[in-house]
């Protein structure tokens, strides 16, 4: 099937609501065409998922759109303008190196912004090029796509195109172009570029576009923007807590960095934990540790107190009474997120039912895996099961304390311990996205053309709950040469 111009139908179904917001909050774009695309890896489920076919996203025009050189009937190139604290400074900021090409309906009736990052200068970027290099989008595409397997929400990845030209970094690199596929790209961020720059009656479109589009419950409510706040907060917390449990560190946690619709955003200096420790920070440039696995639920905290700020104007007529309204839903983010986690916790150590004593049992067990260095994934995944790997911490003698404790735990809940040990099966993944195994992967391709490390991991990466299969290396903890691992950011 071809349109008017000729281009291919790939089942493009494009509306525009962003765009349909005042001017403030976007700059619409040319294309900024690309020297020679090529597809390196096409998400076939997820463009099935879309209404989009996988085979004609393939050919040389499907690639075209892909990487921005052409655009299906009905595109309308933009990028959206927001500010962020990032590392705690405010920042006017805006999509530098990434483009909307619309929001694509779905057969089953959803909403999905589609963008690309790495496709050129827009008039938000800056001193940047606007570009990305095919390393960090593979790594974007690889974790966004593992963190969707192992049931967080998150943006996802849709296509990883080559664009023919080098991108200058510490190292010259392949240009790259991810699709990415998301709920929305409203950030927190959003909010504040608009209760800096917009007006209100601005700032209040906004709020009933979100509101529209990830919290329609609101419409319905005495104050819609106040359900907004306590909405957004409660996403983020339950967020945040499945980020500790699967030991998650996203390293750049900047408001501009966190949705509004609850779904992980960005991944640049993201990694997972390996040994438990909550200082643990892999980003080179986090040397206070702000964005440490431990530190991220406050983070979360300050934030969400930075949207809250941002609403103030809508929330109530009197300054004051809005702020202590802001405050109040503020206050309840603590505890949200603790239930959350608390609620996760018991799952991954087959607690069914409820004990006050519960939380100092799962900290006990956390503060014994930091100081005998155990590995956070593997020691959940060794609980699981009946036959407990030899390992520093299992051999320890207060192990084996906390063990009967945890034993007789589980005795005093009416559960089989059948279903208990399930429970914890579905909750303690086998497998994560290691990053000795992450950057295995990215060599192969980047450095010699290879993808089938990636696509090996990426398949397992898919059933990370599949205990039965046994997966060997990809479960194996990182050798030594690999620590300390760092990530880079401008990824
Ligand atoms: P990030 O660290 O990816 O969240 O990006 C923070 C800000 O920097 C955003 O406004 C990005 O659009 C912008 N940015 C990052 N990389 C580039 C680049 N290569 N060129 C232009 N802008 C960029
Ligand atoms: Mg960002």
């Amino acid at each position: 099937m071809t349109n008017s111009d000729g281009i291919i139908n790939s089942g493009w179904n494009l509306d525009h609501s962003y765009a349909r917001l005042p001017k403030i909050f976007f700059s619409t774009l040319e294309p900024n065409p690309v020297r020679s695309p090529a597809i390196v890896k096409l998400n076939s489920s997820l463009a099935l998922s879309l209404g989009l076919n996988g085979k004609t996203l393939q050919t040389e025009e499907g690639v075209e759109i892909l990487a921005g050189n052409k655009v299906p009937e009905e595109a309308l190139l933009l990028a959206q303008a927001y500010a962020g604290h990032q590392f705690g400074h405010f920042n006017r900021l805006g999509d530098g190196r990434a483009m909307l090409l619309g929001e694509q309906l779905t057969p089953q009736g959803e909403r999905m912004d589609i963008q690309y990052k790495g496709s050129g200068r827009t008039p938000y970027s800056r001193g940047g090029d606007g570009r990305a290099g095919l390393g960090p989008m593979l790594r974007e595409y690889i974790i966004s796509e593992a963190m969707h397997s192992l049931g967080i929400p998150t943006t996802r990845s849709l296509a990883v195109v080559t664009t023919g030209e080098t991108i200058i970094r510490e190292e010259n690199q392949p240009g790259a172009i991810l699709t990415r596929v998301a709920s929305s790209h409203l950030r927190v961020g959003t909010f504040q570029y608009a209760a800096q720059w917009a007006s209100e009656e601005e700032l209040r479109a906004l709020a009933d576009y979100a509101i529209d589009r990830h919290y329609p419950d609101a419409k319905a409510q005495e104050n819609p923007y106040l359900f907004l706040l306590q909405e957004v907060i409660k996403r983020q917390a339950e967020l945040i807590a499945k980020w500790q449990l699967i030991g998650f560190i996203h390293g750049v946690m900047n408001t501009d960095n966190m949705t509004i619709s609850g779904e992980t955003i960005d991944y640049g200096p993201c990694a997972f934990m390996d040994v438990y420790d909550p200082a643990t920070v892999f980003s080179s440039i986090d040397r206070e540790g702000r964005y440490a696995y431990g530190n991220q639920p406050y983070i979360g905290g300050w934030n969400l107190a930075r949207f809250a700020e941002s609403l103030v104007p809508l929330l109530h007529d009197t300054q004051e009474k809005a702020v202590e309204m802001a405050q109040d839903a503020l206050s309840d983010y603590s505890r949200l997120y603790k239930s959350s986690w608390l609620k996760g916790m018991r799952a991954k150590l087959g607690l069914i039912n409820e004990e006050e004593q519960d939380e100092a049992l799962i900290q006990d067990l956390l503060g014994m895996m930091k100081k005998y260095g155990a590995d956070y994934t593997n020691t959940f995944r060794w609980l699981s099961f009946d036959k407990q790997k030899k390992s520093v911490l299992f051999g320890t003698e207060e192990f084996t304390k906390w063990f009967e404790q945890w034993q007789a735990r589980l005795g005093r809940q009416e559960n089989s311990q059948a279903s208990s040990k399930q429970l914890m099966q579905n909750s303690n993944p086998a497998v994560i996205p290691r990053n000795h195994l992450v950057e295995e992967a990215l060599d192969a391709a980047v450095e010699e053309g290879d993808y089938s490390v990636m696509e090996s991991l990426l398949d397992v990466l898919s059933k990370p709950y599949a205990h039965e299969l046994d997966e060997g290396k990809y479960c194996s903890e990182p050798p030594d040469s690999n620590r300390p691992y760092q990530t880079y950011c401008g990824t």
